[in-house]
């Protein structure tokens, strides 16, 4: 399994992983086997699925219109869809679903009390 499908297989079980870095002790995210700083081997490290929404705005890009937003999981800034549609700037959002689309991991924002 490579690192994506791993995340992806853990997430199935309710646990969300990222790349940590324990050299420069930093979170890499998208998920990498290398640091993107010091090129040492990362190591996968459980975070807390809770996050806070920063930002976030309409794609109208065909086939891909949708909301999306940044968010904040424990300092680490992701990219992600909101498939729920009452979600607002600050709100808590919790990642819904992973997918692997074109070899890169996809996110899905929920809100995070359901
Ligand atoms: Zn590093």
């Amino acid at each position: 399994m490579n690192l994506k499908e791993t995340i992806f297989e853990k997430f199935k079980d309710g646990i969300f992983l990222n790349t940590f870095c324990p050299h420069c002790k930093k979170q890499i995210w998208p998920p990498s086997n290398n640091c993107k700083d010091c090129f040492n081997k990362t190591v996968l490290k459980e975070i807390e699925n809770k996050g806070i929404l920063l930002e976030m705005s309409y794609s109208h890009i065909p086939k891909q219109e949708n909301f999306f937003g940044i968010g904040d999981f424990s300092g680490i800034r992701i990219l992600g869809t909101i498939v729920e549609k009452n979600i607002k700037v600050n709100d808590s959002i919790t990642i819904y679903n992973i997918k692997i689309i074109d070899n890169k991991i996809s996110i899905e924002f929920g809100n995070y009390n359901k």
